[in-house]
């Protein structure tokens, strides 16, 4: 998919703000935002992105497709259907959840035995820092499985392939998002107004009226 239409749609779906003015959940201060909450509702586009997410990955033979909760249970159905429609051979999507023991997550329902001594795909909608999928990696590396790669939607901390311990990092869009200390943000200087919808704004302007 080409950057521009993913953008469009994107946008469309209010999944990328631009041209506003956000508090991050770090305190720090910018002008984009991206809300994956906002995509799913969507379903048409969340079947073509994930679509897109499969085509990544559809020549590498893939077994299953695993994602971390909540936002990755939806996309590892998609992307495994779209990746079964595209290879003519079933691959299947489970899901990890959190768990108390490390690194963090587990395949529960019977989930771990699907993944043995298969080709895994790991799916992400947005990689910040990638915390969560290095988890999920580490969880799948004692059960004998080929992590094949991972595929996100949105890579907005220049996350690498090594930060997350595998051979291949692929996502849809790549945005870096500039961020200022309320001190030195240039919106606050013009006094554009907080963008209260998404973020930490509301709680940041209420902090300021006390
Ligand atoms: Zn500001």
């Amino acid at each position: 998919m080409e950057k521009e239409k993913l953008l469009e749609i994107l946008g469309q779906a209010k999944a990328i703000i631009q041209d506003s003015h956000i508090v991050y959940t770090s305190g720090k201060h910018g002008s984009a935002y991206v809300n994956k909450d906002a995509i799913y509702p969507h379903t048409t586009l969340t079947s073509d992105l994930t679509l897109a997410m499969a085509k990544l990955f559809s020549e590498k033979q893939i077994d299953v497709v695993v994602a971390p909760v909540i936002g990755g249970v939806i996309l590892s159905q998609w992307i495994a259907f779209h990746l079964t429609q595209l290879s003519g051979k079933e691959v299947l999507g489970v899901y990890a959840e959190k768990s108390e023991q490390a690194p963090g997550f587990e395949l529960k329902r019977g989930y771990g035995k699907l993944v043995e001594g298969k080709n895994v795909l790991v799916v992400e909608d947005i990689l910040n820092t990638g915390g969560s999928i290095k988890k999920v990696v580490e969880m799948l590396q004692p059960l004998n499985t080929n992590i094949v790669g991972v595929a996100a939607i949105c890579n907005r901390g220049n996350v690498k392939a090594e930060d997350l311990g595998v051979s291949e990092l692929k996502s849809l869009l790549d945005v870096q998002l500039d961020a200022w200390s309320e001190q030195d943000c240039p919106l606050c200087k013009n006094d554009v107004p907080i963008n209260v919808e998404v973020g930490k704004g509301a709680l940041y302007l209420a902090a300021k009226q006390k």
